[in-house]
Formats: structure tokens, sequence, C-alpha cells
């Protein structure tokens, strides 16, 4: 009975055909995937599901019938001399069997052995020698025509160029491919030139071969194993494993692991096997493939419209774990780009521990609705960095608050935006205004308390183009200052003493004066002292503001577990985006490079005024009252809201009532806000 497709059925179909287009696009074209390969096999087989049902209503654009998408049009095209193929692949042991099944049945019962090798995760090329040179390098592209990448291929250093004792003609069949260590440090360099990062070692492969300035090429860290054969010359090869052994004894690089069953239970050994050991291996692999290892059964087995019958590929489902996100934290780029990160309490995942995931953008976190101190399911599919896959509702806390990306922005004083249409904030440049604000505040009193640095010439020195950012200070020159209307020659010459002369102040004086959100001068010395050096806090981790592991069980962080008083999860992050941020990295150079002191030394032996002081603040003051506790933690002393046998000292400003008398009974000494001036202020 011939079974027709309801409507619904048959719009779903041809939803699939536009969308797994769509992502072959992106995927063979632009090397720039936008879902995962899991996510994409799973649109794939409800594809071939349908098709499998319904075979009459297959579409003729289907992907099924095609391999890869069509090469590129910028490299010369050239046409295999035979069919590059896909692989079928599954992701379970029953359709392994079926596979199995299905070959015995073509074979009449002929028996045959199988090969298990390593599915690496790169591109599929060709090679063509000839006379023992190499002569073709061609991209798998549709699988009847590719594109001519010989010069590319002749960069990498594992391909021989030459060959001794091949036969006339010999085209070779592997994988390129980039070790975790190549395209951790490709993506490093990229980082730092401000490139755009590559999502994963295959994206990034991709992507070099098809570069046309081979001299490009040359300086990405390709590899290559080859693990089969096209055209050959002569008798051939019988079987894989002869094919292997011959390669190998040519010169070339083969698969470092692959071992023979004699059927389907040997070759599910070998899957295990395999997967136990694959972490080691210095590239990513995503699989198996099964091959059947006799080219004479082979040639009985034939091929489907795009794979053969003789090989199956059996992927290994990305590997999952569950654990707590315990902060949202957002990392900087040097383009001002904000990434949000899962902080996450550590679990071992495919090998690896791991403490942070991507969240990609604040779409993807509101999209998921992923809370802090939800457990998630994190998973590591090809990618370096694990990505949170979603939340598990059945274990949120009833006291989980949807995550406010914009709230959370300002929380931390980043003065962040998004255009229109656009997926991610971005830190918006400093306006005028805000880089007067900054450079005076470096100037302060309780920062590099620089002589004559007020706001107003500040403001002269930005607008006069001398200074942009604190570090330009240091490089002022006389024959500058002069010509600024605000300063006369005297003033000029105090103003360049002072600058020298802020050179060797304090290190909390340095941190606070860097104007890092949420840090004020009392948690600017607190800092100082425990990390001894402006290089140690700059590479602070955020566990190591913490002496456990933070949220645990979903509670929120104790002041008792903060390493730095005052230094919880916001103040922490605060700290790791600024520090993050490129622009602030230069800043600390040209600071360095000015010879402005990094260390802490100088602060240790300082002795803080107010140490094991409590001060009490009441009535009105000139200025306002968190104004005056900032003084008093600056000086090491504590403050208290109340008036007790602890109190040492009552700081009173007019119309003070109720807290005045009881320090008069008590007769704890009463400062008045000049006395307090006076007493303290000087010594800052
Ligand atoms: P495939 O990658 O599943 O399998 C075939 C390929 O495996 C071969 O061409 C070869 O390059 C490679 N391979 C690695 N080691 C091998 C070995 N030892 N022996 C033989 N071959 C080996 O098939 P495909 O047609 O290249 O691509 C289809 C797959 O690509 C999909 O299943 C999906 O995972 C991924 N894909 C992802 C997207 C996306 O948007 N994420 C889009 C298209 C395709």
């Amino acid at each position: 009975m011939v079974m027709t497709p309801t409507a619904k059925e048959l719009q779903r179909y041809a939803e699939l055909v536009d969308e797994i287009s769509r992502h072959d696009a992106a995927y063979y074209t632009l090397a720039r995937p936008t879902v995962s390969d899991y996510d994409y096999d799973q649109l794939y087989r409800e594809l071939k599901d349908f098709e499998e049902k319904y075979p009459a209503q297959r579409a003729p654009g289907s992907p099924t019938l095609r391999v890869g998408a069509a090469p590129l049009t910028e490299f010369r095209q050239v046409a295999h001399r035979q069919r590059m193929e896909s692989l079928d692949n599954t992701y379970n042991f029953a359709e392994l069997g079926e596979f199995f099944t299905r070959a015995q049945k073509l074979l009449d019962g002929h028996a045959v052995t199988y090969v298990v090798e390593p599915k690496i995760d790169g591109v599929a090329v060709s090679a063509r020698y000839e006379r023992g040179a190499l002569t073709l390098g061609l991209t798998r592209g549709d699988g009847r025509i590719g594109d001519d990448i010989t010069e590319n291929l002749k960069t990498i250093r594992q391909l021989p160029l030459t060959l001794t004792g091949a036969p006339e003609v010999l085209e070779v069949r592997g994988e390129v491919f980039m070790t975790h260590a190549g395209f951790a440090r490709l993506n490093a360099e990229r980082e730092e030139q401000g490139l755009e990062l590559f999502a994963n070692a295959r994206n990034a492969t991709a992507g070099t071969l098809k570069l046309l300035d081979s001299r490009e090429v040359a300086r990405r860290p390709l590899t290559v194993v080859l693990y089969g054969v096209g055209e050959v010359s002569g008798s051939g090869f019988a079987s894989q494993t002869e094919m292997l052994a011959r390669l190998q004894a040519l010169g070339f690089n083969i698969p470092e692991w692959h071992q023979v069953a004699t059927d389907g239970a040997g070759v599910l050994a070998a899957i295990h096997a395999l997967d136990a050991r694959r972490e080691k291996f210095a590239y990513p692999t995503d699989g198996a493939v099964v091959k059947v290892n006799e080219f004479a059964a082979r040639a009985e087995l034939g091929s489907t419209a795009k794979s053969p019958r003789w090989a199956i590929a059996y992927k290994f489902a990305p590997e999952q774990a569950e654990t707590r996100l315990t902060a949202v934290t957002f990392q900087v780029g040097r383009t001002g780009v904000i990434t949000p990160v899962a902080e996450l309490e550590t679990v071992q995942l495919s090998g690896t521990k791991v403490s942070r995931a991507t969240l990609h953008n604040a779409d993807e976190i509101a999209r998921k609705d992923i809370r802090e101190g939800d457990v998630v399911v994190i998973e590591k599919a090809g990618e370096i960095i694990p990505k949170v896959v979603g939340v598990v509702l059945t274990k949120r806390s009833p006291s989980a608050v949807p995550f406010d990306f914009a709230a959370r922005l300002a929380e931390l004083g980043l003065d962040a935006g998004r255009e229109p249409g656009e997926a991610v904030w971005r830190l918006r440049q400093p306006s005028r205004e805000q880089q007067v604000r900054a450079l005076a505040h470096f100037a302060s009193k309780q920062c590099l308390d620089i002589d004559n640095l007020g706001p107003a010439v500040a403001e002269a020195l930005i607008n006069a183009g001398y200074v942009k950012t604190p570090g330009d200070l240091f490089a002022l020159r006389h024959e500058q200052l002069i010509l600024l209307d605000k300063l006369a020659d005297k003033s000029a010459d105090n103003l360049l003493a002072g600058i020298a002369a802020a050179k060797q102040r304090e290190l909390w004086r340095l941190v606070h004066a860097l104007g890092i959100p949420n840090i004020g001068a009392q948690t600017a010395r607190d800092l100082a002292r425990h990390f001894g050096g402006l290089d140690a806090l700059a590479d602070a981790t955020y566990e190591s503001y913490f002496r456990k592991k933070t949220g645990k069980k979903g509670q929120a962080l104790k002041a008792a577990d903060n390493v730095v008083a005052g230094v919880g999860a916001v103040v922490a992050e605060s700290l790791l985006v600024w520090f993050t941020d490129p622009a602030h990295r230069a800043l600390l150079e040209q600071l360095r490079a000015a010879g402005v002191n990094f260390n802490a030394a100088a602060d240790r032996d300082r002795p803080l005024p107010l140490a094991g002081k409590i001060f009490v603040i009441t009535g009105t003051l000139s200025r306002p009252r968190p104004w005056f506790e900032e003084q008093i933690l600056a000086l090491g002393g504590a403050v208290s809201g109340s008036v007790g046998k602890k109190t040492t000292h009552l700081l009173a400003g007019a119309d003070a009532g109720g807290k005045l008398e009881k320090a008069r009974q008590l007769n704890i000494p009463v400062l008045d806000e000049e006395a307090f001036a006076n007493a303290y202020l000087k010594t800052i």
C-alpha cells in the first residue's frame, strides 16, 4: 500500500529540506555552522525517516541526494576520477546491527572482516601522485567536482611531496585537521590581533583550506592523516589493512589507531576501546568509522546515492554533564563585545575538568531562561569551550530569578548597549566627560594624589588631545603644558613634579585610581595587601576570591567565604571584567613602562592610623556620609551604625541628637568634621 503524507508532514518535510540546505551552505561553503553537528544530525534523521516512509515524495534537491556542497568558485574546479563519497552515520548500536545484517545479506553470507578507525573531525581531501610527485590536491566538494587546493596541501609538512616506490598513479584520501593545541594557539593569535575566533578546530581547518593565499595557509597548524585511496594504477590493494600498511611505508601519516574485527560483537568492542582512548588523541574525533576490510567485498556492496554500503560512521553523542551554575560573569573582548560566561561547580566532562561554559549572548540566556543557581546540562561537542544545553527545571530553586542582562551590566558599572538587530552587547566608547572624570579621579587625593591636577586641568589636557588615558600623563612635556591657558610656567613645573611623584605611591592608590567599578579606597587597600602586586591582582581568577566553591546548593554567597573583605561575587566579577578588557591591559602596560609602582611593599610598611578604631557618624556633615565612611575605612578603621561600648570615636556634624548624648555618657571622644580632617585626612 502506498502511504500518503498529511499536509502537516509535507510542510514539515519542506521546512527540513530548506533548513538543512541552509545549514549545509553555512557548514560546507562558509565553514561557519550555526547549529551543532548533533542537532544537525537530528534534523537529517527526521528528513531521512520521512523519505523512507514516503519514497515518492523525495524532493529532487533533497540533501540526502547530495554530498557536501558545490565547490567554491574562486578555485579551479576539477572533476574527481572516482567519486568522493560521504558516510552514513548513526548514533546507536541497533542501527549498526542493521548495517551488518544488510552487508551480510548482500554478500550472500561470505565472511568478511571489519576495520574500525577513529573518525577524525576535519575536512576530507584527495592528493594525487603521478610518478611519485604530488600533482593535484582536491577538496571533496560535491563528491564529483572539487576545488583545486594543491598549493594549500603542499604547505602541510606531514604530506610527502614526493614518493619512492609508489604506483605510477596513486590518489590518496584522508582528513586534514588541526590538533587541539594548534587550534588553541591559532585562536589565541587571532584574539591578539582582534580577529574573529573560530568556533572549533573543524571550522578553522575548513576555513584555512579555502584561503586563496597559500603563504597564510602555511602559517596555520594543519596536519593530515590518510585512510583511503581513489584511483590507483596497477594491481592496487586487496584490503584496508594492506593499504594502510603500504601508505605508512610510503611515508604517509595513517590513523594512529585501528582495529580489525571479525563480527558485529568485535566491532562493538573496538568502538568501546576507541571511545576509551580517544580523549588522549591530540585532535578532535567525533566517532568511529567501520569499514568492510576486503576491497572485493566492497565492490560487491557498492554505494547508495551518496555513501558506500561498505562503511558506516558510528558517532559518539556529545557527552553531557549536570552541574550548578553559580554565577553569570562577563568577558569583554578587544572590540568591546561582551560575552556572558557560566561559572560552574567543577565537573568532569569528556576527560577534562570544566568550571566555565559559554552562554553566547543575552538572547541565548533569555531563550533558555538560564538563572543563577540553576542546575544546568552542559556538553562538549567538538568545541573546546563547553556550552550550556539547558536548565534542569525540576531542580530549580523557587527563589531563582530570571537573569537581567542589562541590569547586571549597570550593576557592574559597564556602559554598554546593543544596536537594533544585533545579538551582542558592546561597551560604548567613553565620552569626553567620562574621560575627564576618570582622569580627575586618577589624580585625586585618595588616588595618585597629583598636585595641581583637578577637574579643570584634566579637562584642558583632554581637550588639547594630550591625554586620552591616565597613562598618557606620564609622557607630558613642559612645552606642551605651557600652551594650556590654565597653566602658568610655574604650575606646569609643579604638575610635572606631581606626576613624577605619583609613580612612587602605594599600590592601593593605583588600584583605586584605575576606576574599576565597585572598588573604593578600602577595597583597593585590601586587594593591594592581599595580592601584593598589580600583576597578581590582574591575573586573579574568579575562584581565587573565594575560600570554597561559591553558591553551593544554590545558597547565596556568605561574606565569610570571601578571601578579600568586601569582594563578593559582584565585585570579583567587576574586577575580572575590568582586567579582561584589552584596553585596560594596554593601560597597565603603559603605566608599567612609565615606571609607576606596581608593588605593595610600600603599602605594607605604612601603618594605618585608624587601625582598630570604630567610628560612628551622626548629624549633618558637609559631604555625604558614605564619603566619610570611605575615608575611615581607607585609614584602616571601621564604621558602626550605633554607639556602644566598642565605639572608639563619634564623628558628629550639626544637629546631632541621641548618638551624641550616648557618646557623652559613655565618655567616647567626639570629633567634629574639622577636627577629624585635621587629625586624619592629612595622613591620606
Ligand atoms: P561525515 O563527516 O559524517 O562523514 C564522512 C567524512 O568523515 C569523510 O568525508 C571524511 O572526511 C571523514 N572521516 C574522518 N575520519 C575518517 C576515516 N577514518 N575514514 C573515512 N572517513 C573519515 O559526513 P559529511 O558528509 O562530510 O558531513 C555530514 C556531517 O557533517 C553531518 O552528519 C554533520 O555532523 C556535519 N554537518 C554539520 C552541519 C552543521 O550545520 N552543524 C551542516 C552540515 C553537515
